[in-house]
């Protein structure tokens, strides 16, 4: 029913509210795709077919095809010629290099905005820190429990964010989303495998010393925290990787397995 809504057929007034129909559909097949890809529901490797999408999405082939190639440049799909589609493939070295640019930038940014930021900047990182702090509990009691994991995660982001918020610089934020877009997936990843995630270490002491050395506007030591924050995680992944030797589509069958 959706693909028939889009074809273009009657006076020009219809064609316009079509052509934003359509780009809602596609922005809305791109925003579900995404989100299902950095969850793991579609797997590094796995191919994606326009016709079992069609199904699974409730949306028509052009659609489906526009929000694949918005997925490209996301760089969560890749396209193989004449042959359609694949959910890009996740390996330690794209880790390795994804995040020591995201610590390069991420780093820049948060020079940036303790140069910049003002008192209500400031609100906005005591805020993002103390509603991380509750879910950091709940996730610490309840750490299989998917909710508490995607609200923890969702919390997670916000104070990182809120840290490089009053950076001036668009590009940087832009590139950070980027880069935590694909963080979030070998997160998840990490999450379905491993059942002492930051067991070994004090997370939450690490964002309140981050918190702590940003409020100082001290930011040597808050650049130093923020970079050993997140090449902690980064060792930690890349163990992970060691243990599990892949996370491809090849996976799946096991995956599934473990499940129960
Ligand atoms: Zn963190």
């Amino acid at each position: 029913m959706s693909a028939k809504t889009l074809k273009k057929t009657g006076p020009a007034g219809a064609n316009v509210r079509e052509s934003v129909k359509s780009g809602t559909l596609v922005e809305k097949a791109h925003a579900a795709l995404r989100k299902n890809i950095i969850a793991g529901r579609h797997l590094p490797g796995e191919k994606l077919r326009v016709e079992h999408l069609k199904r699974d999405y409730g949306v028509g082939g052009g659609t489906l095809r526009e929000a694949l190639t918005l997925l490209i440049a996301d760089k969560l799909v890749v396209a193989e010629g004449q042959r359609g589609f694949r959910v890009a493939l996740v390996s330690a070295d794209d880790l390795v290099d994804l995040s020591r640019i995201r610590i390069l930038l991420e780093k820049e940014a948060i020079r940036q905005s303790i140069a910049h930021g003002d008192d209500e900047w400031e609100a906005s990182v005591v805020s993002a820190a103390h509603i991380l702090s509750r879910s950091t509990k709940a996730f610490a009691e309840n750490p299989q429990d998917q909710a508490v994991f995607d609200e923890w995660e969702r919390r997670h982001r916000d104070f990182h964010l809120s840290l490089l918020s009053a950076a001036p610089s668009e590009w940087t934020r832009y590139f950070l989303t980027v880069a935590y877009q694909q963080y979030e997936r070998y997160r998840h990843m990490f999450l379905a495998v491993a059942e002492d995630f930051y067991k070994d270490r004090d997370a939450a002491a690490e964002h309140v010393a981050i918190l702590e050395a940003v409020l100082a506007r001290d930011a040597d030591l808050a650049v130093r925290l923020v970079e050993e924050h997140l090449t902690r995680s980064l060792d930690e992944w890349v163990g992970y990787f060691e243990k599990v030797g892949a996370f491809d589509s090849s996976r799946a069958a096991l995956s599934a397995g473990q499940a129960d």
